[in-house]
């Protein structure tokens, strides 16, 4: 495929260029390449990454407002993940899959306590996806160990590349389970996914229980050693930042629900001084009702205090969990067109990152070289309203029980 005429950003400037794309990457950056689409008045950016979210609480979406983490999952949550139905899964994962590339998404990292269906969705609309379950062996859900492995070695097994190895966080793994977790990781070739430090609860009961802080408590299980990455790091002091700084544990920042649930997020501006990735997530629906991501980056800037062009690269970094996302020759052709005339004016770069943040603009996404959403329209022939009734269903079905 080629795109004519196409702007892309180069050295902070928007510069026009055609772009051939063969085998699901950018083949060739040219001044003139053989006709293909007429591209004039867009531009070519790299796709957004998810990093963090759990796309079947779609189904309970903004059902936590108002609630602490632990009053919603003790009265709320675990209790609609067991009347819900697989298909109900499967429904909201799809929903939550399309509000996701309607908004500029290619790649996202879900945690899902019944994985097989989101998967499902996931692939049906072709997506990248890394796709994890939630391991705990303490308090409530928690599992049988042995079963769990068993069955991410399977999901392994179906969809190479797509899975890693989820733990729910610091409070419900014993440490045992962590240091099991990161030995099956690595014997596997897996990435390990964990929510730490997301509330002062959790750090307050790891410090009573171990004498640290969190990230020190998971430095002294080896856990920064492994191939990890961590949601949220909201309650960090200075020591924990640079421990992940040195580590290279890139972080993924969920605002909107730190917001809702803590009325506090992590130190971002500490952290990207201390040159740490830290990627962006929509996290838990029932908190975040908002599946945009661009509203993260929004957050990110208003109560992060950090400048437009550091939020709207937390967009891409959440990228480091798949690989380097860009606009380069052999880059993943996971790819956004964006209306120009719709986010005017763009000569300044950080200008232009606002007003695609905040208009809709995205006309296209391109997932490995191939169009799912073309002229804002969803390329996959999916029922989108009915989809829309069946989950608000679901919602319905799963209130009157609780
Ligand atoms: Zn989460």
């Amino acid at each position: 495929m080629i795109l004519n005429d196409v702007k892309i950003i180069e050295n902070g400037s928007l510069v026009k260029r055609d772009i051939e794309l063969k085998h699901g990457r950018i083949r060739k950056i040219s001044k003139s390449l053989p006709k293909g689409e007429n591209c004039a008045g867009k531009l070519l950016i790299p796709g957004f990454a998810n990093a963090h979210t759990h796309m079947a609480s779609r189904l309970i979406s903004g059902l936590g407002l108002g609630l602490s983490k632990f009053t919603f999952f003790t009265k709320v949550g675990f209790k609609a993940h067991r009347l819900r139905t697989k298909e109900d899964v499967y429904n909201a994962a799809l929903l939550a899959g399309i509000e996701f590339l309607k908004s500029g998404v290619t790649n996202v990292l879900t945690m899902d306590v019944h994985p097989k269906p989101v998967i499902k969705a996931l692939e049906k609309l072709g997506l990248n996806y890394l796709s994890g379950y939630p391991l705990k062996d303490k308090y409530e859900e928690a599992q049988n160990i042995e079963n769990s492995f068993k069955m991410i070695e399977q999901l392994n097994k179906e969809h190479k590349d797509k899975i890693y190895v989820g733990l729910a966080n610091e409070v419900e793994c014993s440490p045992k389970l962590i240091r099991q977790a990161l030995e099956f990781a690595k014997e596997h070739d897996l990435q390990v996914h964990m929510h730490a430090a997301e509330t002062r609860d959790e750090v307050v009961k790891i410090k009573k229980a171990t004498g640290k802080r969190t990230i020190n408590y998971l430095e002294s299980l080896g856990f920064l050693d492994y191939d990890v990455s961590l949601a949220h790091c909201t309650y960090i002091d200075i020591g924990e930042t640079l421990l992940l700084s040195g580590h290279g544990v890139p972080v993924i920042h969920c605002p909107t629900c730190n917001y809702e649930i803590s009325r506090k997020i992590p130190n971002t501006k500490l952290m990207l001084e201390h040159k740490i990735n830290v990627g962006l997530g929509t996290d838990e629906f029932p908190w975040n009702p908002n599946p945009d991501i661009r509203s993260e980056a929004l957050k990110a800037i208003s109560l992060g205090k950090i400048s437009v062009s550091d939020a709207f690269n937390m967009l891409w970094n959440g990228h480091a969990l798949w690989e380097e996302a860009g606009i380069f020759e052999g880059a993943p052709a996971n790819l956004l067109l964006i209306d120009l005339w719709k986010v005017r004016p763009y000569k300044e770069i950080e200008r232009l990152y606002l007003n695609i943040l905040k208009n809709n603009c995205i006309n296209s996404v391109l997932i490995n070289g191939e169009y799912k959403l073309k002229n804002y329209k969803l390329v996959e022939k999916i029922n989108e309203k009915e989809l829309e009734a069946k989950v608000k269903k679901a919602k319905q079905k799963i209130l009157g029980k609780l």
